[in-house]
């Protein structure tokens, strides 16, 4: 009998699930899925780790399900794939850890209560993330339940990279910069020193472009500097999100614009971003295919504000050792990545556009000052791992 985990990451309306099975040291994936359509249309998938389909189902508009149904219908199927291995835990992927969960905890009544008070700070997410751990309590009392924050991995920044230029009692009051995206930055930086042990204790910055974007500087592995700040709407513009504005807008659009906070919101993380500056699509894949200007200038300037970011990080670091791409964007668009190294020529990159295009690991060349790779990141593993170590001790 070996010991499984299972790993869930809820959002608005989709719950997405993997299970992990102990194999001495390593933790092996089994069965992952989706559970799409909660409040709408329904559909349920779970694939085998060579992507066959092991169990699907869809329901119609009329039978909508609950985050909760979804949740029961997920853990029955999953207790029926365990076999006779056992369940030690579930590992959760929760956004917001606020200021004071500097790493994975055990959730109890307490912490979830103190879990309830960050809603505020991530409206759109934490909410959805609590609610399957909630219910896992009432069911499976006995079973342990781990939170794994995508904001911990940055609390190791100096003191002047998690703060903005406001009065000390509104930063007292939580108005900090938390940074995100941090399960998929721990995962790479506990990659690197196998991969490159000189970047892994030196500097490197990861560039996770996804729907969401990022970007990270690691000093030694650890977090030093990151473009999100107090929420996933800062830094980089993302598929449907603005990135970094003036915040003088934001007063103009109330002033000028008759914009109340909820309008606001809908168009910094809807219908900004790719979408907003092509008028076509949040999808990058489309936007590089595409020879509509808009499409072009929206590439542009996501590009434009990779290499503003990626100056501002190095300054951070003092230098830069190593270049990590990972996420969608960055692990499947040689376009991309070559318009990124290319930019940053001055810091010392040197691109080997062949082994860019084949997708190979190390994509810099052998004369390259900086090596940069290509590696794909998994927060589903990273949460295992936490909820194994946590379980364990
Ligand atoms: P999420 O943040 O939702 O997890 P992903 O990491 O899956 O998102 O990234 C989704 C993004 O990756 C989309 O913009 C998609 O267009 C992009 N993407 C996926 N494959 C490619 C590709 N071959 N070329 C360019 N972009 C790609």
């Amino acid at each position: 009998m070996q010991n499984a985990i299972v790993v869930l990451n809820a959002g608005s309306s989709s719950i997405k699930f993997s299970l992990f099975v102990e194999r001495g040291d390593s933790l092996e994936p089994n069965v992952r899925g989706l559970f799409e359509g909660i409040g709408t249309a329904a559909r349920f998938v779970m694939k085998a780790p060579d992507g066959s389909v092991k169990a699907e189902k869809s329901w119609p508009e009329e039978n909508k399900l609950s985050h909760e149904e979804a949740f029961d219908f997920i853990v029955g199927h999953l207790r029926s794939e365990l076999a006779d291995n056992r369940l030690i835990g579930i590992g959760h992927r929760v956004v917001h850890g606020g200021s004071v969960y500097t790493r994975p905890i055990r959730v109890d009544q307490e912490s979830l209560k103190v879990l309830d008070t960050f809603s505020p700070l991530a409206p759109l997410h934490q909410p959805h993330n609590l609610l399957p751990i909630r219910r896992a309590m009432e069911r499976m009392p006995d079973l342990p339940q781990v939170a794994c924050f995508d904001t911990s991995f940055h609390r190791t920044q100096p003191e002047v990279a998690q703060m903005y230029g406001l009065p000390a009692d509104l930063r007292e009051a939580g108005i900090m910069r938390y940074g995100f995206h941090g399960l998929s930055y721990e995962y790479i930086a506990s990659m690197l020193p196998e991969i490159d042990p000189k970047a892994a204790q030196g500097r490197t910055i990861v560039l996770h472009l996804g729907n969401g974007a990022s970007m990270c500087a690691l000093l030694g592995g650890q977090s030093l500097a990151a473009t999100m700040g107090f929420t996933a709407v800062e830094g980089l513009p993302m598929g449907t999100r603005s990135g970094s504005l003036d915040p003088g807008i934001i007063l103009h659009l109330i002033d000028r614009h008759n914009m109340d906070a909820r309008r606001i919101e809908k168009l910094l993380y809807k219908e900004s971003g790719l979408l907003g500056i092509s008028g076509i699509s949040s999808d990058m894949r489309t936007l590089l295919t595409n020879d509509d200007p808009r499409a072009r200038l929206a590439v542009a300037y996501f590009l434009y504000r990779i290499r503003r970011e990626l100056g501002s990080l190095a300054a951070a670091l003092g230098g830069l050792d190593a270049l990590v791409f990972t996420a969608g964007i960055g692990e499947n668009s040689p376009a991309i990545r070559s318009g990124v190294c290319r930019d940053a020529a001055w810091l010392g990159v040197e691109m080997d556009e062949q082994a860019n295009v084949e997708g190979r690991r190390r994509i810099s060349s052998d004369s390259s000052r900086v090596a940069v790779y290509v590696l794909p990141t998994n927060e589903e593993v990273m949460i295992a791992r936490h909820t194994r170590r946590l379980l364990n001790n």
